[in-house]
């Protein structure tokens, strides 16, 4: 099976990439390097392009006979998608159908989709499950959206069936230590916290204890990123064996929070053993941060046998806790 990845350079790229090669699968990875990088590419043939390339995307189309494209290559920042929305809307929107178009054009009819929990939003409850309306409050979320919704037409009208995969929050690290996480800047919570640890950064500030929660600090559903891919995988096989079809989206996470507090906690108590310790501060609430966003993955794991393998913060933290000391040099 020949599989294109686009964004196969960046952060679940890769990882993807990884675990794809070791099952054998050929990979061409298509990345821009915006935020990806070439060293985390190490799985697959790298072609250095864009999506808004539309001849570069013929020629690649016409090189090799895809069974099946991946897609994780979007900008992926709230903030700046309110900031500089045309970003957003060109990047993740207009380029995503530059790709979807010339898979049609080449009668390729398996996609699957990077998604994410922001298209849902503000929750009106939670866990969130996949009968949970998709109002987006961001233009992030919108745009991925945008592209769920456009899949459903594309499946109805040419034959393109496609899995939207909606993450909530991934995280962790190869549990062999050969990629891990690198975003530039980072953002992410387990990242930040675990440099501040290793010295790369001066201090982890809790964006707001005054949340309707437990201890204040707000609760999100961390997901390994090997249990992210694994789901991927498995959301492939079933496109291609013909057991799944149409355009479906299904919501990827362990069903169970974690408050900022508790994160930080347990990543205090494992760099702990490397002698290693951690500055915290306080700091305003981060604009629009909902209080809880947890995951109900029960779709997922009905509909394609998925299991999560890393499902306990330990070991994410511990996973991705060995990639932080990797790039800060701590022995
Ligand atoms: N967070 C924090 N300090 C930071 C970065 C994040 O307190 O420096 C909080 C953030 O407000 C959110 C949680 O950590 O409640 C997870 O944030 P992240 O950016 O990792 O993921 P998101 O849930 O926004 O996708």
């Amino acid at each position: 099976m020949v599989i294109l990845v686009v964004g196969g350079a960046g952060y679940i790229g890769s990882h993807m990439v990884k675990q794809l090669s070791k099952a054998g699968k050929q990979v061409v990875v298509l990345d821009n390097l915006s935020t990806g990088f070439r060293e985390l590419a190490c799985y697959g043939q790298l072609v250095v392009g864009d999506l808004a390339d539309t001849v570069l995307l013929e020629r690649l189309f016409r090189e090799h006979q895809f069974d099946a494209v991946m897609h994780f290559a979007a900008c992926s920042l709230v903030g700046e998608s309110v900031g500089d929305p045309a970003k957003y809307y060109r990047n993740n929107v207009s380029n995503t159908l530059n790709l979807l178009d010339v898979m049609v054009r080449h009668h390729v009819r398996h996609f699957i989709f990077s998604s994410t929990a922001a298209t849902f939003g503000e929750p009106e409850y939670t866990p969130i499950d996949e009968a949970h309306p998709q109002a987006p409050i961001n233009p992030y979320g919108a745009s991925k959206l945008m592209v769920e919704r456009a899949l459903q037409d594309y499946a109805t009208a040419y034959g393109l069936n496609s899995v939207s995969l909606r993450y909530f929050n991934a995280c962790g690290a190869d549990p062999e230590g050969v990629l891990g996480e690198c975003h530039d800047p980072e953002t992410h919570l387990i990242p930040l916290i675990l440099q501040a640890a290793s010295g790369r950064r001066k201090s982890i500030t809790v964006f707001g204890r005054d949340y309707p929660t437990e201890d204040g600090t707000c609760i999100r559903d961390y997901i390994h990123i090997e249990d992210l891919c694994s789901a991927h995988a498995l959301a492939l096989q079933a496109l291609v064996d013909g057991e799944l079809s149409g355009a479906l989206g299904f919501n990827l996470g362990n069903g169970q929070g974690y408050s900022v507090q508790e994160v930080i906690d347990v990543v205090k108590d494992i760099v702990a053993e490397d002698s290693c310790e951690l500055a915290v501060e306080e700091g305003e609430r981060r604009a629009g941060d909902p209080a809880r966003l947890v995951a109900d993955a029960t779709q997922a794991k009905k509909a394609l046998g998925w299991q999560p393998q890393y499902a306990d913060l330990i070991t994410i933290v511990r996973h991705a806790w060995a990639w932080e000391k990797k790039l800060a040099r701590i022995q």
